[in-house]
């Protein structure tokens, strides 16, 4: 049996290659599910036009704000923590200066994630086993899982489309504004390494009735109507679909042991905790980059000493419109990136900037 462990956008993508190769699959997964009465209250809600919400009801949908341990808004879905519950509990992992953050969600941090996509720049492959090119077909299969709102321009020179979009989304005011600016200026901002052009996002196949973007403004709080994708949309939609496949939630895996060809799967039950014990012929390790990283030290049993973390530090940058354009405060638009800015600059960095 292949297993695939965690069902975040890593874990539906292996599962499908898989499946799609005619190999049957189990999905082991710690992830939880929003809360009923909440799911309930979206389900109910995604049956109708924002302008058909109460304030009551709008409200009810983001719910409160709550903030991180350094004291930052902490992302939501539609007001519930349940992706980060248990986390440190269930996966203790000690870190010094990362703040990435840990799903155990169903669909893992695609549930509450920007859906800003872009394939990586050829310098950011320097050093790595593989090259943009060969990374095609895979950018492909991914976009074929979670949809592209795209606009064949400028950006796409560098950072290709890899297939044509899928759904479209209407750009603001604001940002159509300094679109206009920079292209104006583009001889300019390309003499400074400084390219630019409209956000892609990973949008589209929504599961319900309404097919595309209403402008309700509620993205950060989670899109009612599942047109941000997310992992757990494929795994519902496409992967339990399909006889190759098992997926067994609530399973938090420890350990992986190779001995003889077979890999055996060590964990415990989220809900009671009784031990676990799964023996298979390969493993796909899904589990996010630090829970990964955990359970292969863990299995490695060997004290590794400390492991450096690779990650993209990110900064939110405040721009200011000397003149905006009329209207734009009362604007509907969704909420997600509109804009992409890369940086390629040797002299900034020797990697691309993504803002
Ligand atoms: C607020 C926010 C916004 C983001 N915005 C963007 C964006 O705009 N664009 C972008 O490209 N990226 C964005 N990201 C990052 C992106 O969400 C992650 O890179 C991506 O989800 C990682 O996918 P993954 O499958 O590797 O892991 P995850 O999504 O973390 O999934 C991990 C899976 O493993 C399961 N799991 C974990 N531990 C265990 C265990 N021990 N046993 C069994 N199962 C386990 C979890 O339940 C989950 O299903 C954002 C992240 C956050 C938090
Ligand atoms: S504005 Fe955001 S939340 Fe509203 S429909 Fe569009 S994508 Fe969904």
């Amino acid at each position: 049996m292949n297993y695939v462990i965690g069902s975040g956008p890593a874990g539906v993508a292996a599962a499908t290659a898989l499946l799609d190769a005619g190999r049957p699959v189990t999905m082991l997964d710690a992830g939880g599910e929003l809360e009923a009465p909440i799911d309930a209250r979206v389900e109910a809600l995604s049956k109708r036009l924002p302008d058909e919400w109460t304030t009551a009801e709008r409200d009810a949908l983001r719910g409160p704000l709550r903030y991180n341990s350094e004291g930052a808004p902490l992302k939501l879905l539609f007001g519930s923590d349940y992706v980060y519950r248990d986390v440190d509990a269930l996966q203790p992992v000690v870190t010094e200066g990362v703040d990435a953050y840990r799903a155990l969600a169903a669909g893992g941090l695609s549930v509450l994630w920007g859906a800003a996509i872009l394939p990586y720049a050829d310098a950011d492959f320097d050093e790595w086993p593989v090259t943009a090119a060969e990374m095609h077909r895979h950018y492909v299969s991914a976009l074929r899982l979670t949809g592209l709102a795209a606009a064949e321009d400028g950006l796409a020179r560098l950072y290709p489309l890899h297939m044509p979009p899928t759904a479209t989304v209407e750009t603001s005011a604001q940002a159509r504004a300094v679109l206009s600016r920079m292209t104006e200026h583009a001889d300019a901002l390309r003499q400074r390494h400084v390219y630019f052009g409209k956000a892609r996002l990973a949008f589209g196949q929504p599961p319900g009735d309404i097919r595309s973007c209403v402008h309700c403004g509620m993205c950060l709080y989670g899109c009612p109507y599942g047109l941000i994708y997310s992992a757990r949309t494929t795994l519902l939609q496409r992967l339990v679909r399909s006889e190759l496949f098992r997926y067994v939630p609530g399973v938090v895996v420890r350990t992986l042991t190779e001995e003889q060809g077979r890999v055996t799967i060590e964990g415990f039950s989220r809900g009671t905790g009784q031990p676990q014990r799964l023996d298979g012929t390969r493993v796909y390790l899904a589990t996010g980059p630090l829970a990964s990283t955990a359970i292969l030290l863990a299995s490695l049993r060997e004290d590794a000493g400390a492991v450096t973390f690779a990650q993209s530090d990110h900064f939110l940058l405040p721009l200011r419109l000397r003149q905006p354009p009329r209207g734009a405060d009362r604007e509907r638009l969704h909420t997600l990136s509109q804009i992409f800015l890369e940086i390629l600059d040797p002299e900034v960095s020797r990697r691309g900037v993504h803002l």
